[in-house]
């Protein structure tokens, strides 16, 4: 198995590659690309905060306790926030994540279930482009992009590891399987990542930037409608 290291460092080796020739090669600005970059490889540890072990739980939750805030400064401004509510906002979302969620995480989820699974790398790259801040879609879904490469590497470094050859044989682990699924053993666990993955696309298909995904500067009547009926739930 992989270890933690490993990991981390196959997922930068990645981060680099893709930051780098999108900065060099694209014109990608070198922020963009440098942020890119660095979720790419902090994305290889992802995957194992299902683990018992709590290093990358420790990590990745102080990780993103301070990152995602940040992330979200440019959605607090345009929703009109103070600078008080700004930081008051942070402080709580810091709180949340770093010890809520990672009590959660450590109550309700079994190693090599569902985040070791396809479903898991997109619903964290649908995240990572609601959370990536700019107007400009092509650019989130290049942040988005390096979560999911990170996320996958991860997945494929565990496969490998499932495989070993010995006496001119090779022979599967047990584990072999487990990392690159569509489908785990639980039918709760399955549902639970689907619907994260539904939610997740219908808003990301809802909010004002989504229809560039799907018309430049037009609309679908589905997104109408879905806008609608979002509105009607927020907005009374
Ligand atoms: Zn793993």
């Amino acid at each position: 198995m992989a270890g933690f290291k490993t990991h981390l460092t196959v997922s930068s080796i990645f981060g680099v590659g893709y930051g780098g020739a999108a900065c060099l090669m694209y014109g990608v600005p070198w922020p963009t690309a440098l942020l890119a970059g660095g979720l790419c490889g902090v994305s290889g540890m992802l995957p194992d905060i299902d683990s018992d072990s709590s290093r990358p739980l420790h990590e990745s939750m102080a990780f993103a306790a301070a990152v995602v805030p940040m992330m979200l400064l440019h959605r607090f401004h345009r929703w009109g926030m103070s600078p008080e509510l700004i930081i008051l906002s942070g402080a709580g979302l810091y709180l949340l994540i770093r010890f809520g969620l990672g009590t959660l995480l450590k109550r309700y989820t079994v190693h090599r279930g569902m985040f070791h699974s396809l479903p898991a790398a997109a619903v964290f790259g649908e995240l990572a482009y609601l959370l990536a801040s700019g107007e400009d879609w092509r650019l989130r879904a290049f942040t988005a992009g390096a979560v999911v490469l990170g996320y996958v590497s991860h997945l494929v470094l565990d496969e490998i590891y499932s495989v070993s050859f010995s006496h001119g044989r090779l022979r599967l682990k047990s584990s072999f399987g487990t990392a690159m699924k569509l489908f785990g053993q639980s039918w709760g666990a399955n549902l639970s990542a689907y619907a994260k993955l539904a939610i997740l696309t219908a808003v990301i298909l809802v909010e004002p930037q989504g229809q560039s995904l799907s018309q430049p500067g037009g609309t679908s009547s589905a997104r109408q409608t879905a806008t609608r009926l979002i509105d009607s739930v927020f907005h009374r």
